[in-house]
């Protein structure tokens, strides 16, 4: 396992961590300044940020500061309720890895969406297997491209809490099976079973640390599959749903040893910072953010 405790060269910070501090946004030419500015070698950007901030000048941005990204987000909400849904769901997952490709994106990560309409309120029915289908059709639809843009795509698993509105893939062990279905384990020749990368799995902490399978399926998913890490901590009490995730070491989450069974399966990429914190690190200055960032990931990570 990578020791952390010396530098910060592993860390990548997602972006969401620090876009609206004390009720601005902070724009997203400003972060990778900041990140670059203190030795933060990755970032993970959302598509929205980059819409504003443009994505050729992002692109150009993060070449100029030599940042890499450790996962662009995000693709997915593949759940529709009628045709015109579905497609412009594909129209806009296409343009999604159009943009991971121009930003050099290791993956393009997936949250796949919950209910049809519930994100908006109103769920169209009732029935989570349909939806789970229509995500299954619409990853494989999107993969045909990714294959040809050699582009893969992480499938993030979301806490079950998300299942109705965000999410309708809620452990490692679902997000696998849809990779085991999509993607086949080919021989290699040796007799050995090997995955082609194109397809596999963000693991972020948030959503799977209580999982009793965790362990089990972190090694089923093996190095290729394993595309990105996401970190934060689990707060006790948690307050908001969305909006009010920890500073890693500030909650529950046994952090190192979960990095070290993924790390156990060869994962040697970022371990990603991911926090929306409406109430506390939402309401701090930027920089101190990332600087509390930089030394909790060397001591609690
Ligand atoms: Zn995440």
């Amino acid at each position: 396992m990578r020791d952390f405790s010396a530098d910060h060269r592993w860390l990548s910070i997602n972006t969401a961590t620090v876009r609206r501090q004390r009720g601005a946004d902070w724009p997203l030419a400003q972060i990778l300044d900041a990140c670059a500015a203190r030795g933060i070698r990755a970032v993970a950007p959302w598509r929205d940020q980059v819409g504003v901030a443009g994505l050729a000048a992002t692109a150009r941005q993060l070449r100029a500061l030599g940042l890499e990204l450790s996962g662009y987000c995000r693709g997915g909400m593949f759940t529709y309720t009628d045709a015109a849904g579905r497609q412009a769901v594909r129209d806009d997952n296409r343009r999604a890895l159009d943009e991971a490709c121009t930003l050099a994106a290791p993956c393009l990560v997936l949250v796949v969406g919950g209910l049809p309409g519930a994100l908006a309120g109103h769920a169209a029915h009732r029935e989570i297997a349909a939806a789970r289908e229509q995500v299954t059709e619409g990853i494989a639809a999107l993969l045909a491209d990714a294959r040809e843009r050699r582009m893969p795509l992480a499938i993030e698993p979301l806490h079950p809490m998300y299942a109705a509105d965000r999410a309708c893939i809620n452990t490692l062990e679902q997000a696998l099976d849809v990779c085991d279905a999509l993607d086949p384990p080919l021989a290699d020749g040796t007799g050995r079973r090997v995955h082609s990368g194109a397809l596999g799995v963000a693991v972020d902490l948030y959503h799977v640390w209580w999982d009793p399978k965790l362990a089990a399926q972190i090694a089923r998913a093996g190095r290729e599959r394993l595309l990105a890490l996401h970190v934060c901590d689990w707060l006790t009490p948690t307050t908001d749903l969305l909006e009010d995730r920890g500073m890693m070491g500030d909650g529950v989450i046994d952090i190192p040893r979960i990095r070290a069974w993924v790390e156990a399966e060869g994962y040697a990429g970022y371990s990603e910072v991911e926090i929306f914190s409406a109430t506390n690190w939402w309401q701090r200055d930027g920089g101190e953010v990332l600087d509390t960032c930089i030394e909790r990931h060397r001591r609690c990570v």
